[in-house]
């Protein structure tokens, strides 16, 4: 691409961004403007999110996916999804207390001819095929569908213990009946080794696991995505904002600072942090799409701006990100469970807690916070405040303050 070419791709994004991040709701068509050309340089393209394969399943997918909770008056945004062409939408039974369902339901109701151009997912947190059964077959009601296009097993955190021989036959089941078309589940979790083990099982179609420019970084999860991209399952990243569990640490006071000066560099660019959060992402061919919360207007047509965008990021902002990350890594649990959680004397869910106080205090979602917390066993309370955790503040590889961390989660949760 020409120095002047480059000029005005990043003009165009930056205009897009600003239009779409105005919450504009008439933003399907991108213009693309070659302020060089004369006359005949004025033209419109309908852009929409790209695709790509997801894994070797035969199925293409957008690379951004509509996810978090959305409620039955976002319709809106359902719509614009689909005219900007994210149509990968991911939920879970779970979701709002069952409320995102509903909504999609609602929307299917209203459109139903958009049914066959979403790639539709949801999930539920159990490896009881009798509850499967009934799971999806609930989640098939609230969503107005007869089918979906990918099944989710929920927040797996033993793909031994989880996914099991009856797991299998019942996905089997289910894609015979009709009802799935393809099957996998989530990791939020000591996610490289559920992706290791689910490689040489031979019938996971798809995983989603929490996957960002911190993680993506690891030799662990280098290898864990290698492996799953040639077993041919399809991945998609979650959690690709990489959001602070802990950001009222003095230990990162510096975070400030850091995320001024990437954030002013990348702006020079046309870029937000969010935005090249998700690039440098995308920037890896074995990740099928990025499931990315989007509960407005303004976040979906940002992320999907960002997703129609072509430009690379350069070298010297992925170093900004690679150094912001180093730098703040103690506000971010990266969900190795194994190390911390078998070195304290009474069993934490260490982990848990921690993607309990990412919503509390990264996102400033209370109530999600709430539900996840309420999930846990009923003793968690009571275990945090009598537990010693300095041995797993050893081992944790990211300097957690885990102990002070916990506790304040305790505090503000239970
Ligand atoms: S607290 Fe530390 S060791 Fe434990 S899961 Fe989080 S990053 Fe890993």
């Amino acid at each position: 691409m020409s120095t002047k070419d480059e000029k005005t791709t990043r003009r165009n994004f930056l205009k897009t961004v600003g239009v779409l991040g105005a919450g504009s709701i008439v933003a399907t068509t991108v213009p693309f403007v070659n302020a060089t050309a004369g006359s005949e340089a004025r033209k419109s393209a309908t852009e929409i999110v790209p695709k790509r394969p997801f894994g070797k399943t035969g199925v293409d997918v957008s690379i951004l996916a509509l996810g978090g909770v959305l409620k039955m008056s976002d319709q809106l945004v359902f719509r614009m999804a689909c005219k900007m062409g994210v149509t990968y939408w991911d939920t879970a039974d779970s979701y709002g207390w069952g409320k995102n369902e509903k909504a999609i339901g609602k929307y299917f109701t209203k459109f139903p001819n958009d049914r066959k151009n979403i790639f539709l997912v949801t999930k539920a947190a159990t490896s009881d095929p009798a509850e499967l059964t009934e799971k999806l077959n609930n989640s098939l009601v609230k969503l107005n569908t007869s089918y979906v296009d990918m099944y989710f097993i929920h927040y797996v955190k033993d793909v031994k213990d989880e996914l099991t021989s009856g797991v299998k036959a019942w996905a089997e089941k289910a894609k015979a009946e009709g009802k799935i078309r393809l099957f996998g589940f989530s990791a939020h979790k000591n996610m490289e080794a559920s992706m290791l083990t689910a490689a040489k099982l031979g019938w996971i179609d798809g995983i989603m696991m929490s996957y960002n420019y911190r993680l993506m970084a690891k030799d662990e999860m280098k290898r864990a995505v290698d492996v799953c991209a040639k077993a041919g399952i399809g991945l998609t990243a979650m959690k690709t904002q990489a959001a602070f569990t802990a950001n009222f640490y003095a230990s990162i006071g510096s975070e400030t600072d850091d995320a001024l000066k990437m954030t002013e560099s990348l702006m020079k660019k046309g870029y937000t942090a969010e935005q090249a959060k998700l690039k440098v992402v995308w920037e890896n061919p074995a990740i099928a799409s990025i499931c990315s919360a989007m509960p407005n207007m303004t976040i979906l047509q940002a992320n999907a701006a960002a997703a129609m965008n072509k430009e690379k990021l350069s070298e010297n902002h992925k170093n900004l990100l690679n150094q912001y990350a180093q730098r703040t890594c103690s506000g971010y649990c990266a969900g190795c469970a194994n190390l911390c959680e078998p070195v304290v004397d009474h069993h934490v869910p260490i982990s848990d807690l921690m993607r309990c106080a990412m919503y509390r205090f990264g996102y400033g979602d209370r109530e999600k916070a709430l539900e996840l917390f309420k999930a846990l066993p009923p003793e968690t309370k009571r275990t945090v405040l009598r537990t010693d955790f300095s041995e797993a503040e050893k081992r944790c590889p990211q300097k957690i303050e885990i102990g002070r961390l916990l506790k304040a989660a305790i505090k503000d949760l239970a």
